[in-house]
């Protein structure tokens, strides 16, 4: 049994090894989505790049993630709404569709585009997604209503709602390849090499990408994305395939699918022990990984074979808005993080956001995602 992620377990290449020669523009600390999109986005512009990983490409989040791509951020529509007016919530969504189309061309076979299906657990969340329902539908989003699922969801779950743009990743796999089309565009990618100071980068710019990782380089920002951690396991393949597209439900708090080998890939279950799993200790725990596995048991009615288990961490902020720009009083500091475990597409957006705003192309976005509101 292997507690590494079973996407990480892919065999993979390494990325290209191209050489960017002094003076270095940006240094992109984290080779996660998120810093692979920038780099990539700042070489395509011409600009000189290193990116450094503390361990290897997709090491972090992004390669022991849930594999789900879905629009919209980590508070459900109306919410967002509320918080920030309907017509920017409906422009932060369009934002992140255009993005997933982006992301869908790039990804290959990494990306399956087959929707998401997110479940009403009980009256109440059932409630929530009608309203959510009503809302996206009024404001031309395309999505669908469920009143009755298959078994063996028929009796737990009284509703869903379908979002067709959704979709599933093997995250590691697009990570590989948008780090391999970086370094074909000229970044020079050092993995295994952890940055302790921006000085010893000798870059003009640095970018920190590490989500809910810690990076030490953050300054007065540092700790603000609340590193949380999350659990998966990945089933031996089973012969029934009974969850074709990404489900999710209980507020997010349970997810899972079934990958084309029929492995099942569910991970959630954080609210079984909500305060230990604030942390950045990168390790499984006995109370979730139980939980998780009577949940997987419970869907198929029979013990399935945990082959992997693994935990990731992400960065949890207040808002569930993205954090992205400019470090408060610093002119060589830049950040994009905290999606708060929405990041595979933000990821990906936030990214080439931040990538263009060094470039000088400063998006309206940036005033939603300043990090000055942290402190
Ligand atoms: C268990 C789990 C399940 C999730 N499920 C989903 C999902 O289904 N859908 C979704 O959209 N999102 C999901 N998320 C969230 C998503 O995975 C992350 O938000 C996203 O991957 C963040 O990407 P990133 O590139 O910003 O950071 P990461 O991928 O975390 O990369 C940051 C990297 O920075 C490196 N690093 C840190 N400090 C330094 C340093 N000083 N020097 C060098 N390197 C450093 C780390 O090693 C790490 O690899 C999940 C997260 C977890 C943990």
């Amino acid at each position: 049994m292997s507690t590494a992620s079973y996407w990480l377990a892919e065999p993979h290449d390494s990325p290209l090894a191209a050489r960017v020669e002094p003076p270095v523009d940006v240094a992109v600390v984290g080779g996660g989505v998120t810093g692979c999109s920038c780099a990539l986005t700042l070489a395509e512009a011409g600009l000189h790049v290193r990116l450094y990983e503390e361990r290897e490409i997709a090491g972090g989040a992004s390669g022991r993630n849930g594999g789900f791509a879905l629009r919209g951020g980590a508070a459900p529509y109306p919410v967002l709404a509320e918080s920030i007016g309907r017509d920017r919530a409906g422009e932060l969504w369009r934002w992140t569709e255009r993005a997933l189309a982006d992301l869908a061309d790039l990804a290959g076979d990494a990306f399956r585009p087959i929707g998401s299906l997110r479940l009403a657990v009980d009256e109440e969340e059932r409630a929530e997604l009608e309203e959510e329902y009503e809302a996206m539908r009024a404001d031309g989003f395309e999505i669908e209503w469920r009143d009755t699922l298959p078994p063996p969801l028929s009796v737990s779950h009284p509703a869903a709602i379908f979002h067709p743009p959704d979709g599933v990743l093997q995250p590691a796999r697009l990570v590989r390849r948008l780090a391999a089309r970086a370094a074909e565009a000229g970044v020079e990618i050092h993995e295994r090499t952890r940055v302790f100071s921006l000085e010893e980068t000798g870059a003009e710019k640095v970018v920190v990408a590490t989500d809910g990782y810690p990076s030490g380089l953050l300054g007065p920002l540092e700790g603000l994305i609340v590193p949380t951690r999350g659990q998966v396991i990945a089933t031996e393949s089973v012969p029934e395939r009974l969850f074709e597209v990404p489900h999710y439900g209980r507020h997010g708090f349970d997810y899972w699918h079934q990958t084309p080998d029929g492995r099942v890939v569910a991970g959630g279950f954080r609210d079984v022990s909500l305060q230990d799993e604030f942390t950045a200790d990168e390790v499984t725990t006995p109370p979730v990984q139980e939980a998780l596995e009577r949940f997987v048991d419970s869907l198929f009615g029979r013990p399935l074979r945990v082959d992997y288990r693994w935990a990731g961490i992400f960065g949890l902020v207040l808002d569930f808005l993205p954090v992205v720009g400019r470090v408060p009083e610093r002119d060589d500091l830049w950040v994009a993080g905290g999606y708060s475990g929405h990041g595979n597409v933000l990821g990906f957006a936030c990214g080439r956001l931040v990538a263009r705003a060094i470039l000088g192309d400063r998006d309206p976005l940036l005033d939603l995602f300043g990090p000055a509101r942290l402190l």
